[in-house]
């Protein structure tokens, strides 16, 4: 599968499983186990994986597309994929003494969905420093934690959890763990019912004394922070950012088809032909979803091609489209009024989702802390 292909596959699914059934899925909270169904076997889910476990061996410039693709018919399963294809860099980039290969090659198959668990109900927003500490048990450990959102809780195959390490010293002295859905004492402790996003069962989860072997110990102990920082920071920004990027353009696209089709019967003619400030809001909300757009491309070539500004990017990239995502669906709330306040449109639908990329860590309000001590030349943490 090369780049292309990928893509056309996202777009296919996108139109015929994700559309459809968007609307419902918002409206009843409902996970949509038939996107997992079709994005899995169609090899979508090992996109980024190496040829040897069977993935595609593709890289950021196509998870981006598909993410964005995905997100402009349902932002939630958008979401879902994201922190799953997080998850499984977390995974394939596991140190030497983990057996991941069997998981690895699952995911590849299409047949393992996985996700994150960082945040913590203790550490909030703040998902580099868990409270939870493991403990030692025999050759692995076992971990007690109550995490506060998990995207795909009670829907994933397996969870990367973070928890201190047992001989942890700092706040960030984190090891990240592997964690099948089957784990005695993991469960879902909670359910999910949320302004925004709400098919992506973000929900909390706990852990009890679970049990996990050495050879599902992801890093080293206390390197969880820097696979943190390394692995996941970098995917997670540009798929969020491409989440964002999906909205904007479901945005504009039903704004458009709005001012095409609602009409003043009274003037004889459509939204669009009679106000010009309705067209000058449609042009503003058009210029800042190509701006947007070229921040992913920039992104994604400094990803590529990583130099010394790539860390500021990846910082830069979501917070720009936290809030690009939140002007470009409020001006859509506002050129389609009624129509869209009243539901009768799927804008307020993205107006709601638009809304969690500036909450969903790192914040907006961290990463411009962030930027502005690298701007400074002041340590981060
Ligand atoms: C839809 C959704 C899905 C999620 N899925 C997952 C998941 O799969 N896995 C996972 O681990 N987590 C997940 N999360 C959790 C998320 O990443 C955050 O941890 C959570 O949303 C933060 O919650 P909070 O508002 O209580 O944080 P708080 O820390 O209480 O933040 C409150 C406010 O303070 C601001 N703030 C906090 N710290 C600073 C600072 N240092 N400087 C400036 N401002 C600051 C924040 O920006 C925010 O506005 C999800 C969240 C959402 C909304």
């Amino acid at each position: 599968m090369n780049h292309d292909a990928a893509v056309s596959i996202a777009r296919q699914i996108a139109d015929r499983v994700l559309s459809p059934a968007a609307q419902r899925n918002d409206k009843e909270s409902r996970f949509s186990a038939e996107a997992v169904a079709a994005l899995g076997p169609a090899g979508l889910f090992g996109v980024m994986l190496p040829t040897e476990v069977g993935g595609a061996g593709l890289g950021p410039r196509t998870f981006a597309a598909i993410v964005a693709a995905l997100a402009e018919a349902d932002a939630s399963v958008a979401m879902v994929y994201l922190m799953h294809i997080s998850a499984t860099a977390t995974i394939a980039a596991a140190r030497p003494g983990a057996d991941v290969t069997p998981t690895l090659k699952e995911i590849a198959a299409g047949r393992y969905l996985c996700t994150l668990a960082f945040s913590e109900a203790g550490s909030r927003s703040h998902f580099w420093a868990p409270l939870s500490r493991a403990r030692r048990h025999g050759a692995g450990v076992c971990l007690t934690a109550r995490k506060s959102w998990v995207t795909s809780a009670g829907h994933a195959n397996g969870y990367v959890v973070s928890s201190l390490a047992p001989d942890g010293r700092g706040p960030t002295d984190s090891t990240l763990y592997l964690v099948p859905a089957d784990a005695r004492g993991l469960s879902i402790a909670g359910p999910w019912d949320g302004l925004g996003l709400r098919a992506n069962a973000s929900a909390p989860m706990s852990l009890e004394e679970c049990e996990v072997p050495s050879t599902q110990q992801l890093t080293e102990e206390g390197a969880g922070f820097e696979a943190m920082l390394q692995v996941v920071l970098p995917l997670f920004n540009l798929g969020s950012s491409a989440v964002s990027l999906g909205l904007c353009r479901a945005a504009v696209a039903a704004t458009a088809t709005h001012l095409k089709t609602a009409r003043f019967e009274h003037l004889g003619q459509s939204l669009g032909e009679s106000l010009p400030t309705l067209r000058a809001k449609l042009a503003t909300m058009q210029i800042d979803t190509d701006g947007l757009a070229a921040r992913v491309d920039d992104l994604v070539d400094h990803l590529e091609r990583p130099r010394e500004t790539t860390m500021l990017r990846v910082l830069e990239c979501k917070a720009a489209a936290g809030d690009a995502a939140i002007a470009v669906t409020s001006a859509a709330m506002r050129v389609c009024g009624g129509a869209a306040f009243s539901k009768h449109m799927s804008v307020e639908r993205l107006f709601r989702d638009a809304h969690a990329g500036a909450v969903m860590a790192p914040t907006g309000d961290v990463l411009r802390e962030f930027i502005a001590k690298a701007v400074l030349g002041m340590p981060l943490f």
